[in-house]
């Protein structure tokens, strides 16, 4: 096989969309995608997983959207590593992936290397002598709370029902029942786009409503977590239970990405879709769901521009009723609302 050094491939030229040389362009970057796959597959461990255009609708919860042009599961450091210096050479964007259950994937699919911590080396969980608790970023916070409540910890309950990873969990300081996920983070391990690993204190950190700003261009590895205490495994049993009844009956069953919309200070970005008249709205397969308004469920075949024709719809209709710009809280993968909107 033909060995391609990835630093003298150059950076990726971004594909151009105007006129008629356009299909020799988009083969052209085709070209450089696959090179850029066969420089790096002999690189990679066994297990790494590594593909081009990989479907990413079925690694979503709300299953929209298109492939990835490069997509990666590392089964460690020095692979997350490689891939990152590699990418950051020739000039490709990295786009990190927990359980894409706060992601819009636009249907022409992402023009980048996405990472996603799929693989098993990831989910960790692991008690520390000192009543702390260590978690890879790709564990599911399903799995955290059971293997949490095993082990007689409380604290981690209120993640419960969120669908996502740690990792997902950390860079949207994901929150539910009064609990923020970085009210229990003493520690963010992460990896910078060139490769470097850190250790961050939560103190040092910048965290706020579904945000965390030193994770926007590094991907975390796992964290370490205090719980608020230790007690007994049906304790805390017991009150993932009632967390999970609470969103059992007031959320829809149907595919979704969850809130839509971010709760503008001091209301609910439900009530104000709500009282607009909106639920039950629909663009295609894309609909404004009739049990909670802040919810935007995929009813068999949406695409993404049917749901973004349907955010545009519902942020226009508040605004004209409830005079509110509603700012959306789900991600468009690789793009910016604000281009679209
Ligand atoms: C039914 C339902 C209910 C929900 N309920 C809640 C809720 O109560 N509260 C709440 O806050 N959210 C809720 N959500 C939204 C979502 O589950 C959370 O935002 C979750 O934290 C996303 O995690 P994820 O692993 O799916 O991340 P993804 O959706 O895969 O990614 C989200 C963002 O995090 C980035 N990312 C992923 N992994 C890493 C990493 N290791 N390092 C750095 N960046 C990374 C991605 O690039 C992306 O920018 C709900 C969603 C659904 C479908």
């Amino acid at each position: 096989m033909r060995r391609i050094d990835f630093l003298q491939l150059g950076p990726m030229k971004p594909v151009t969309s105007n006129s008629a040389d356009q299909p020799k362009l988009v083969t052209a970057s085709a070209q450089r995608w696959d090179e850029f796959h066969q420089a790096m597959r002999p690189r990679l461990g066994a297990t790494a997983k590594f593909t081009r255009e990989e479907p990413l609708a079925v690694k979503t919860t709300i299953r929209i959207g298109g492939s990835a042009r490069l997509y990666a599961e590392p089964g460690s450091v020095e692979d997350m590593c490689l891939l990152l210096r590699a990418a950051a050479a020739a000039g490709i964007a990295v786009l990190p992936l927990g359980r894409g259950s706060n992601l819009i994937i636009p249907d022409a699919g992402v023009e980048a290397l996405v990472i996603s911590m799929a693989h098993e080396n990831w989910a960790k969980f692991e008690p520390r002598p000192d009543g702390a608790v260590w978690v890879g970023a790709g564990l599911r916070l399903k799995n955290l709370c059971g293997l949490a409540a095993k082990a007689g910890l409380t604290g981690f309950e209120f993640l419960e029902g969120i669908p996502g990873n740690v990792g997902g969990a950390l860079r949207m300081n994901a929150g539910a029942m009064g609990g923020w996920m970085f009210d229990v983070v003493e520690a963010v391990q992460l990896i910078t786009a060139t490769g470097e690993c850190r250790t961050l204190d939560r103190a040092a950190m910048h965290v706020d409503y579904r945000h965390c700003a030193e994770l926007h261009d590094a991907i975390a590895l796992g964290a370490l977590l205090r719980p608020s205490a230790h007690t007994d495994t049906e304790a805390v049993g017991r009150q993932i239970d009632v967390y999970k009844k609470k969103r059992q009956e007031s959320q829809p069953r149907e595919p979704s990405a969850g809130c839509i919309f971010k709760n503008p200070p001091g209301n609910s970005a439900g009530r104000l879709i709500d009282q607009s008249g909106l639920k039950g709205e629909r663009v295609g397969d894309a609909e404004v769901s009739p049990i909670h308004a802040n919810f935007m469920v995929n009813r068999g075949a949406a695409t993404s521009a049917d749901l973004i024709e349907l955010v545009r719809r519902v942020r226009a209709r508040v605004r004209a009723a409830q005079g509110v710009e509603l700012e959306p809280e789900v991600l468009l993968y690789g793009q910016q609302w604000k281009d679209v909107l």
